[in-house]
């Protein structure tokens, strides 16, 4: 048998993405002894009830004793605390590592409270669900899906080396670039569009000549690719959004005045320009698709799918 990659790793939060981890951490044999922790006993109950890792621990500290990888798996604004209680725990050579959908704010929260001689690399999976909690997470989560890897300039080169063989055999191809950058990008393909599903949803629930029953009734027409991304964990995204102010606000500056055209282009019947912008996006979906990251299935192959997933893939997956 190839040795683990590890011989001891700590999760830090078991919720979608720490139980998809260690779901995929098994399937490749990645590390000889999986430590688990999460907040409420509720959850670690589960853990344990599931054998999602080797042992589960009451305390963070406890986990990451002696553990070569660590990995936070807790929302964004969790990270900083996090990082803090478990410093004088975190032995000499570990891996710090998270998966947070925000990095510049992990990597001010966090890197104060690294000791000397632990090598703090952020990182992302680009890979998620709506769902959350120990039940919700699976082995193929991250298959085919982009992990971008922010290591601040002087990382050890062999660390964030190791980190990306790592994602790779969770099934991620890696991407490397600075935590700035990050947060720009997925501030356009990931929280502006969830902000927005937050949002219509919310108008369209406000709506009184609408009555809910007729919502639901009728979502077929869009409205339910909305309520899905809307139905996502709302204190990850609370703390996504508190933690890329800047850039989001950037964005939807921009937003809003691409939608006062589209306005103005309807209320002067202009057809012209609704064609051109509706076949450019169009573009953009079959690109999406033959890059391999998404489906092209009708009703984006929804049918069949299997969400109740307990380390299966549920087939409605999407980057986030
Ligand atoms: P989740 O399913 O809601 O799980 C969160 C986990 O963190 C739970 O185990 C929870 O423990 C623990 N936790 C929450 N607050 C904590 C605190 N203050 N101290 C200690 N533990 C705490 O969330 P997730 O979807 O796995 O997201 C985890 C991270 O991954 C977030 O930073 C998110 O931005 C990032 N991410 C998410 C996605 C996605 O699609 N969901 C994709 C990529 C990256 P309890 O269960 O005991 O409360």
């Amino acid at each position: 048998m190839a040795e683990a990659m590890f011989e001891r790793v700590a999760l830090i939060g078991l919720g979608l993405i720490g139980s998809s981890l260690a779901h995929a951490m098994r399937r490749k044999k990645l590390a000889k002894h999986v430590a688990g922790h999460a907040r409420s006993e509720a959850t670690r109950g589960t853990a344990k009830r599931r054998k999602l890792t080797d042992s589960v621990h009451e305390t963070a500290g406890e986990a990451v004793e002696s553990a070569d990888l660590v990995i936070l798996c807790v929302p964004v604004g969790a990270c900083g605390p996090i990082a803090k209680d478990i410093a004088k725990s975190l032995k000499p050579g570990a891996i710090l590592t998270d998966v947070g959908s925000v990095k510049g704010a992990v990597v001010r929260d966090v890197t104060e409270h690294v000791p000397d001689g632990v090598h703090f690399i952020p990182g992302h999976p680009i890979a998620g669900t709506e769902q959350s909690g120990p039940e919700s997470g699976f082995a193929e989560l991250f298959d085919g899906r982009w992990c971008i890897l922010t290591p601040p300039k002087g990382s050890d080169a062999a660390a964030v080396s190791k980190l990306e063989t790592f994602w790779q055999a969770c099934g991620s191809h890696v991407e490397v670039m600075d935590a700035e950058h990050h947060d720009l990008v997925l501030a356009i393909t990931s929280h502006l569009p969830h902000l927005i599903a937050y949002n219509i949803v919310g108008t369209a629930a406000d709506l009184e000549q609408v009555t809910k029953s007729e919502v639901i009734k009728y979502s077929a027409g869009g409205f339910r690719d909305f309520t899905r991304i809307a139905a996502s964990d709302p204190v990850m995204w609370r703390d996504v959004f508190l933690n890329n102010k800047e850039a989001v606000l950037e964005m939807l500056g921009r937003f809003s005045e691409d939608l006062s055209a589209l306005q103005r282009a309807i209320r002067w019947s202009d057809g012209d320009t609704l064609i051109s912008l509706f076949t450019r996006a169009r573009e953009i979906r079959r690109g999406i698709i033959a890059a391999g990251q998404d489906t092209p299935a009708p009703d984006f192959g929804r049918h069949g799918t299997d969400h109740q997933s307990g380390g299966s893939s549920p087939t409605l997956k999407g980057p986030r």
